[in-house]
């Protein structure tokens, strides 16, 4: 006797006992009967095959790609999307940078950004020239942020801002007590282990038609990675760096002048080499940034092209030997760029 046969048999008794014992019910109570069975019948189905109907339910989204954690002993490079200007924050451990402030309008967001990385204090912060969307928010992070050293370019008398701007940038700095120094290729900015900071320009006495050209082009290794970053610096500058002979070479540039063709000149480009271009700007900017031209230039170059408006925070991450570049928001965090 199979089990099989077996359970056909009484399955067969069970409703025929069950057919019978609705037929001796009247009409009205026969129907609810039925009814209050059916019921439980489905209820019964839908647990049992509840794994299987949930997987039917449940749409076929891929899995979000998971956070990166930077490791110790890992550097990271974030190029803050903060509208039509500048705003980069590198830490190495527990040395914290930050180069340039955007415009007033991004001070939110800046001190946003660093709350959410967890930055309490400021080893070193550089202000790459007097323009206001590369200081306007430097107030507020001054008045936010104890800060180690604050470095700046000064500028010939004929070529000082008075704009209310740089004023307030100043004043917060004398209010705060902040130590200030001039920044220039002489300047040795000590860094945190592993990693090395190479000022390539201003040169003290230097005097140029574009306050743009008083940039700090500055270039920062860790292990063999490494990132040149230009400020505004435009066309004679690099002309300049390339004539100095010093290595130029970079895996990651953020370009000059966000974008504009005034910078990222073919011989530059050559010469730094990078794998990865960064453009910092606005969707909708007055400057057209950035150009065609540049645009064109870095694909020819076979560059990774990220811009801040349409990618959000580009974060490069670099253990010395490798990096990987990754998008980050205070609510997302660091993720892979897929
Ligand atoms: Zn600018």
């Amino acid at each position: 006797m199979s089990n099989g046969r077996y359970s056909a048999k009484s399955q067969k008794q069970a409703a025929r006992q069950v057919k019978r014992f609705l037929n001796k019910l009247p009409p009205k109570q026969r129907k609810i009967v039925t009814l209050i069975g059916a019921v439980v019948l489905v209820a019964f189905a839908v647990w049992y095959y509840w794994p299987e109907i949930k997987m039917m339910l449940t749409p076929d989204i891929p899995p979000a790609a998971e956070t990166v954690q930077v490791a110790d002993g890992e550097a990271e490079v974030y190029f803050f999307d903060v509208g039509q200007g500048d705003s980069i924050f590198i830490r190495v451990d527990d040395y914290t940078m930050l180069i340039d402030a955007s415009v007033r309008e991004a001070g939110d967001t800046i001190v946003q950004n660093l709350d959410a990385l967890g930055v309490t204090e400021l080893d070193a912060v550089i202000a790459t020239h007097p323009h206001a969307d590369h200081i306007g928010g430097m107030t507020q992070i001054i008045e936010t942020y104890p800060i180690g050293t604050f470095y700046m370019p000064v500028l010939p008398d004929k070529d000082t801002p008075t704009t209310r701007t740089y004023e307030n940038m100043l004043d917060a700095l004398s209010e705060q007590a902040v130590r200030v120094e001039q920044i220039s290729a002489a300047t040795m900015i000590s860094p945190p282990e592993g990693a090395m900071f190479t000022v390539y320009s201003p040169y003290i006495g230097d005097e140029w038609d574009e306050t743009n050209d008083y940039s700090v082009v500055l270039r920062f290794s860790y292990g063999d990675v490494s990132f040149m970053l230009t400020g505004d610096a435009e066309a004679p500058v690099e002309e300049r760096i390339l004539e100095t002979g010093w290595d130029a070479s970079a895996d990651i540039l953020k370009c000059g002048h966000h974008g504009s063709s005034s910078s990222t000149t073919e011989a530059f480009l050559w010469a730094v080499d990078p794998e990865v271009a960064i453009i910092s700007c606005a969707e909708v900017n007055d400057y057209g940034h950035p150009h065609r031209e540049t645009m064109a230039a870095l694909s020819e170059q076979g560059c990774e092209i990220y811009q801040t408006w349409r990618d959000g925070t580009v974060c490069v991450v670099t253990d010395g030997e490798s990096y990987s570049v990754g998008t980050w928001s205070v609510g997302a965090g660091l993720r892979p760029v897929a």
